[in-house]
């Protein structure tokens, strides 16, 4: 195969400027002043030795070209996109099925699409629940609502103590739409919502739903300045959707899965950053995925949007930006997705993987990885947690109360420690 050159768009946040596109990006070679390394403290001396002047400082910062969680500001004229879902509905530990943060400038937060596995990766990036309370989901499929659960428990458990908000498509029957599937999903914590009474502050144990007609286009959220729209899709069934997000003049699009349709090319027209799925490609369906070649035809290119057809549709919409996701991303897979893209569109591109991050701005789009810490804790609260109440609690029949063994002596202890460390006092429950 002839290699080709692949252009990098070279942008500038430090100077706010944008440099032309499809420039080599050799800033990493500019070496720094002789009075730099004088300042730089070891690499003074080394700059009296043979060596000469070092290029580079051996003490101070540098900066580095990943994204940190909660390490940089958000520009009040910004939107970070992060992908916290990627792959495919076998969620893996390199991607979770199909999740998109967007976090604007303006403080606000969106969720487009939860799918198996992802809340795991929005609580890595240790961002207060609080401020995860919305989330619209483009269809009903799991590996785009399957972690919805996450959001609900595990996110109210952590901090967020008002209803989550949740936008999605009616479906063809009543029991087909988003307010009958998250009615379904309260009924089944059932049991983890009373085992909580008067023990954690469950606040956050509602939803608000907002459930809209998947046929047409509209706008389903306006706050803040910020409008989303939702147009139809066309994928497995009726019922899909995807959306648009504009805000301060800058325009995101998120498509959830579909065929490619006429409403995307519609919506999409003037995107900043364009979201598509873009599937495995034929011969991996088959050989890696394991379907059977008539299902891997028919799903690969008839259900979903195969790597050329995504490349047709990025061609006639020409955003600034074009991100590809729905796929496993290998070294034996990516090769034979971008090739099928790259025959039918040449323009900026990002093949998406869980954890890349997308900074827009009107100056320019910067992608990057996130590094992630595997052992995060809860992140922290942005609103402090009520008190509960003991009469709150459920409690056991007497069946199950009779089993208790005394471990007050070891218990007891823990008490009295914590008050004294935290200068209150403790009540042992004596029960
Ligand atoms: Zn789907
Ligand atoms: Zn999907």
């Amino acid at each position: 195969m002839k290699s080709k050159l692949v252009p990098i768009v070279i942008t500038s946040f430090v100077a706010g400027v944008i440099a032309a596109p499809f420039l080599w990006n050799l800033d990493a070679t500019v070496p720094i002043s002789s009075a730099d390394a004088a300042q730089a403290g070891k690499p003074a001396a080394d700059a009296q030795t043979e060596k000469g002047v070092p290029m580079i400082s051996a003490t101070k910062a540098r900066e580095r070209d990943f994204y940190v969680p909660n390490g940089e500001d958000l520009d009040p004229n910004e939107i970070r996109i992060i992908a916290c879902g990627t792959g495919m509905p076998t969620p893996r530990p390199a991607q979770a099925a199909a999740c998109f943060l967007m976090e604007l400038g303006n403080g606000e937060k969106f969720i487009f699409d939860i799918g198996d596995g992802a809340g795991e990766r929005l609580f890595a990036l240790q961002i207060p629940t609080a401020f995860l309370d919305k989330v619209f989901i483009g269809h009903l499929h799991a590996d785009h609502f399957g972690d919805i659960g996450s959001l609900f428990v595990s996110a109210g458990l952590a901090g967020r103590f008002t209803p989550l908000r949740i936008w999605g498509p009616s479906g063809a029957k009543p029991e087909l739409g988003t307010k009958a599937a998250i009615e379904a999903m309260e009924k089944m914590y059932a049991w983890d919502l009373a085992g909580r009474l008067g023990q954690t502050d469950v606040r956050g144990f509602t939803t608000e739903v907002h459930e809209f007609d998947y046929k047409k286009e509209q706008i389903v959220y306006q706050e803040n300045g910020v409008t989303i729209r939702s147009f139809p899709a066309i994928h497995s069934i009726d019922g899909s959707v995807s959306y648009s997000l504009e805000w301060n003049g800058l325009k995101i699009i998120y498509g959830s899965d579909t065929f490619p349709n006429k409403w995307f090319i519609e919506n999409a027209k003037g995107a900043d950053l364009a979201i598509h799925e873009c599937f495995i490609a034929v011969p991996d369906l088959i050989s890696k995925y394991r379907l059977t070649p008539e299902a891997a035809l028919q799903v690969g290119t008839q259900i979903h949007t195969a790597p050329e057809a995504f490349g047709k549709v990025m061609s006639m919409v020409k955003p600034r930006h074009a991100v590809a996701y729905h796929f496993f991303k290998d070294t034996d897979t990516t090769p034979g997705v971008l090739e099928r893209v790259r025959s039918t569109y040449d323009g900026p591109l990002s093949l998406a993987e869980d954890f890349m991050v997308w900074n827009v701005t009107k100056d320019g789009i910067r992608e990057r990885m996130a590094v992630i810490d595997e052992h995060t804790w809860n992140p922290p609260l942005a609103y402090p947690a009520k008190p509960v109440s003991a009469a709150d609690r459920v409690g056991y029949s007497p069946e199950i109360e009779a089993g208790r063994l005394d471990m007050s002596e070891v218990l007891k202890p823990i008490f009295e420690q914590a008050g004294e460390a935290l200068g209150r006092k403790f009540e042992y429950p004596d029960k």
